[in-house]
């Protein structure tokens, strides 16, 4: 009967299920106090006040201490809905936070190609927080809603048959009313979830490239790309109280109208004899309640979108199955280094056609295999490729014959050690950036691998040494200095299989020279593969690929590719002239 959907929708309540119960508990001793309020006061009006007994005063002081002891019991009721309630939904927020977080971990490259940051940070933080309302005060606003309207029902129709036809006359309108307005609420509520996520995708883009954006003293473009999105939310708002002013407007009349029907027949019914001025005064007070019962079913009624669509916002993430995972029997390994690929084609996107069709390419344990080839052609796919950072679309890729598919993910990766163009930092201190490559490493490790990286002498340079915080991305570091630091990561981490892709390409000549020395430490024995842009880079590389768009061009190491004089030579020629 419940799809699996609502099955997993309702199995976050399942660790809490004992608060859950607690707080209907309390959601129906609310109702009930309300309700009997009114009928202390008709007990009052009626048989005390004008019974004449000499205990009167008595009784009085009973009815009164009952009173007392209810509200007390009321607000009790609701300090507990209101806190202990809120922290149920808050938890479960938190542990759907958790869950979402873990998978957006899980999800591969491919998946962040198409979706923007701060899209998905909307759904983490906005979207869930929508959805704890919904699972805290959906039951609770429900039950009281259903109880009270009940209760209002029964106890005047026991009180007045006739006048409280005018509940049943009004009601339905004011029902219909409501959930008519509810219903535009809900919808600009809506909007504007969509639209806060496109404010903070614009700051979030704004903000990662707050370093173009000043360079090219663009602040005012950035500016109105904002006050764009910043005025189509506040339209979404503009939909949204309209609805909700109408709304609240609309049943606070309902309930004056309510009001004033009861006064005038209830008048009319006193002047019949069929009605006292107790029941009357007890009617009134029910019709001062009636409000609320509605308020609560509508508000539950909004939650309830709310909350599915900020679930189905979720759901669509996490029903998403992270494409590249570990197959049934994924195989722990500890790589020699060997690697193969066998007719690998692929393709980022059906629509871009194929970067590679049918490439094979042996890479021995050990070799020093430098990868050239135009721009675009597809080097670094390659290197992706051989992560496993995006799955081959035809052929495998083995390592130590084995196909990558079948290796557990972690320990592939664990066996790649990865130094890019851009290096990526986290905000954090020089010691905890290097740590990354192994986090369990001892501070004399950390400087070791610092010295592997010509880094230890600038790192002790800067103001607190390793203890340093280098701010967001490593700002605070130069590109050569950075360069080092990822170097210094990938001696901790020590994988038998190295990929650098233009690692000194964006570096000077100083810095270049520092790296190039570090980075000949690191290749030592280890399977390398390095797609250099400066050729004098890779002339001692134990064999040279030259990349085309059909293919491997040319194989060979330098002398050979230089005395076979194809696209090699030429491109060597090529950058001898511009350097030249
Ligand atoms: P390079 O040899 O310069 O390193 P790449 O491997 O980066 O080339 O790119 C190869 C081709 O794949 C290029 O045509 C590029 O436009 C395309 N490409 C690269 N990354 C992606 C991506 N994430 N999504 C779609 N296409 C991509
Ligand atoms: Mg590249």
């Amino acid at each position: 009967m419940l799809n699996a959907r609502g099955r997993k929708f309702l199995s976050y309540y399942r660790p809490y299920l004992a608060w859950l119960a607690v707080d209907l508990a309390c959601a129906f001793v609310i109702s009930a106090i309300a309700l009997a309020l009114p009928l202390c006061v008709r007990h009052l009006t009626k048989n005390l006040l004008d019974s004449g007994s000499p205990a009167v005063f008595a009784d009085i002081a009973l009815l009164a201490a009952l009173m007392l002891g209810l509200v007390a019991l009321h607000t009790l009721c609701n300090l507990f809905v209101d806190y202990q309630g809120h922290m149920m939904g808050a938890m479960m927020e938190s542990d759907m936070r958790r869950e979402l977080f873990a998978h957006y971990q899980k999800l591969p490259f491919s998946f962040y190609d198409e979706h923007q940051t701060g899209q998905l940070m909307s759904r983490i933080t906005n979207d869930l927080f929508w959805l704890s309302e919904f699972y805290h005060h959906g039951p609770e606003d429900l039950a009281i809603g259903v109880l009270k309207l009940g209760g209002v029902f029964l106890i005047t129709m026991s009180i007045h048959v006739e006048l409280s036809l005018i509940l049943l006359v009004f009601l339905p309108v004011m029902v219909i009313y409501a959930f008519h307005y509810n219903r535009k609420m809900n919808r600009a509520l809506q909007r504007s979830k969509e639209r806060i996520a496109d404010i903070n995708a614009q700051v979030e883009d704004t903000l990662s490239g707050i370093r173009v954006v000043q360079s090219f003293a663009n602040e005012a473009i950035e500016q109105a790309k904002f006050d764009r999105e910043n005025a189509r939310f506040v339209e979404s708002r503009r939909a949204d109280y309209r609805s909700s002013a109408a709304f609240y407007g609309g049943m606070i009349g309902f309930t004056q109208l309510i009001t004033i029907a009861t006064v005038i027949f209830g008048g009319i019914g006193i002047l019949q004899a069929s009605l006292d001025l107790p029941d009357l005064i007890a009617f009134l007070l029910y019709v001062g309640i009636l409000i609320e019962p509605v308020q609560h079913l509508v508000n539950f009624a909004r939650l309830y979108q709310e909350g599915i669509t900020g679930f189905q916002r979720f759901m669509d993430i996490m029903d998403i199955e992270p494409a590249i995972q570990n197959a049934g029997r994924a195989l722990e390994i500890r790589a020699a280094g060997e690697l193969e690929l066998r007719d690998v084609s692929f393709g980022y996107q059906p629509e871009y056609g194929l970067v590679f069709e049918n490439l094979s390419l042996h890479i021995r344990q050990g070799e020093y295999l430098a990868l050239v080839g135009v721009s675009g052609v597809g080097k670094t796919t390659l290197g992706s490729l051989i992560a496993r950072f995006y799955e081959v679309s035809g052929g495998q890729i083995r390592l130590d014959g084995v196909d990558i598919r079948e290796i557990e993910l972690g320990s592939l990766r664990r066996s790649i050690g990865l130094v890019e163009q851009d290096v990526y930092l986290f905000a954090g201190s020089v010691a905890e950036n290097i740590a990354y490559g192994c986090p369990a490493s001892s501070r004399a490790e950390i400087i070791a691998a610092a010295q592997n990286a010509n880094a230890h002498d600038f790192i002790m340079r800067l103001p607190q040494g390793y203890a340093t915080h280098i701010g967001q991305r490593g700002v605070k570091l130069s590109s050569g200095q950075k360069q080092r630091l990822c170097i210094a990561r990938v001696f901790l981490k020590n994988p038998p299989i190295l990929i650098l892709d233009e690692a000194t390409s964006a570096l000077d000549n100083a810095s270049e020279a520092a790296v190039q020395a570090s980075l000949a430490r690191l290749i030592d024995s280890r399977t390398t593969l390095v797609i250099a842009h400066r050729l004098s880079t890779i002339r001692h590389a134990d064999r040279i690929l030259v990349l085309t768009d059909s293919g491997i061009g040319e194989a060979g190491t330098h002398s050979e590719l230089m005395a076979k004089n194809g696209i090699y030579a030429q491109l060597c020629r090529l950058q001898n002239e511009n350097s030249g």
